[in-house]
């Protein structure tokens, strides 16, 4: 098992790591709490035993179950239940799960206590760790939330097997954007070592900076693209996929910028490809849309903001022309080859 601090002060907690840490779920759970909630979904293959008194409160899939609905049915079933201030909510699940028990955790009794056990790659090295917490409104992702840090978080890198291979390979792309972030060689690394590694470098991040006054942003890189494909919606991919493209597409911008050069170009196409992801834009792509949403991405503050490597490592880069867009959207439009 390896352990990963996240240093904030009295909100400090540990990431458990490893292949069988969800059998740890007793010990981390607060002694004052006589009852625990578990929230997960039913076609989840994965159980979980708190060790005291509880009950399972399910919830639906898909990012329309990422709602204030399903926020107020936890919260009424919590109550009709007994829940008190001094229990304890489990989300064992997905990022969805997580993102949601969160934040129901977060305003039910104005705040109970949290512990996640993150049963997809994606929520493992990203979703459950770092106390963002939120659910979606029809208006858009993400628009409701608080910052909620778990009490501890449980990755236990067993229950990664029976996720189907599509749900693997979007947290792939997440694992490809730490690469840049100083993993370094992640994919040389057995599983538990590779999760680890990214929950070091997103404690890292979130103790530096917990409330994303500014460092936190790295956390966002490949994904101003990446979100603007998602929310066109018209080309079926995956979170990770579209991350994925999003870092190539980051890369080719900060070259023609000048901050990178070829040969740090050609490794984030290496990184991606090793993974199985795409590095190229979707066919029939609508570019002027993809900068429309780009402009109005929730992060970006005064016209185009990207997160781009270079020299002082990943920062965040403001007021980005159309042309230098264009010569990057260029360069994921057609395969060509990179120099070795
Ligand atoms: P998800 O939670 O929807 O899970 C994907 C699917 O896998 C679901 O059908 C789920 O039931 C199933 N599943 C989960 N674990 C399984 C297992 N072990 N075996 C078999 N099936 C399993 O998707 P996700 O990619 O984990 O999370 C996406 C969500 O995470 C998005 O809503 C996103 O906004 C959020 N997110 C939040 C943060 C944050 O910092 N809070 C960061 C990144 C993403």
């Amino acid at each position: 098992m390896i352990v990963v601090p996240v240093a904030l002060g009295d909100r400090s907690y540990e990431v458990l790591v490893g292949p069988g840490v969800r059998s740890s779920l007793a010990s981390v759970i607060p002694e004052r709490s006589r009852r625990v909630a578990i929230v997960t979904q039913p076609e989840l293959p994965v159980a979980v035993d708190p060790g005291r008194e509880h009950r399972v409160f399910l919830m639906g899939q898909g990012e329309e179950a990422k709602s204030l609905a399903t926020v107020e049915q936890l919260c009424r079933e919590f109550s009709r239940w007994g829940l008190t201030r001094a229990d304890t909510v489990v989300a064992l699940g997905g990022g969805l799960v997580t993102d949601t028990a969160g934040f129901a955790a977060a305003v039910y009794h104005r705040g109970v206590a949290v512990v996640h056990v993150p049963t997809t790659l994606l929520a493992q090295i990203d979703a459950a760790v770092g106390g963002k917490t939120g659910v979606n409104l029809p208006e858009g992702k993400n628009l409701v939330g608080a910052f909620w840090q778990p009490h501890a978080v449980l990755c236990d890198t067993e229950v990664l097997a029976t996720l189907p291979e599509r749900e693997y390979r979007s947290g792939l792309g997440e694992l490809a954007k730490y690469h840049f972030l100083g993993g370094g060689r992640l994919d040389e690394l057995p599983l538990d070592e590779r999760v680890a590694s990214c929950v070091r470098i997103k404690a890292e991040v979130v103790g530096s900076d917990e409330r994303e006054g500014g460092r936190r942003a790295v956390l966002n890189y490949g994904h101003t693209l990446a979100h603007a494909l998602e929310t066109a919606g018209h080309y079926d991919l995956r979170h990770g996929e579209a991350v994925a493209i999003g870092l190539v597409y980051a890369a080719e911008l900060a070259r023609a910028l000048d901050r990178i050069d070829d040969e740090r170009v050609a490794e984030h196409r290496r990184v991606v490809s090793a993974y199985g992801l795409p590095s190229m834009l979707p066919p029939g792509v609508d570019l002027d849309e993809l900068v429309e949403l780009m402009a109005r991405d929730k992060k970006a503050v005064s016209g185009l903001t990207f997160v781009l490597d270079g020299p002082r490592g990943v920062e965040p880069v403001t007021g980005i022309d159309r042309p230098v867009l264009d010569r990057a959207f260029e360069a994921i439009r057609e395969r060509r080859e990179e120099p070795a």
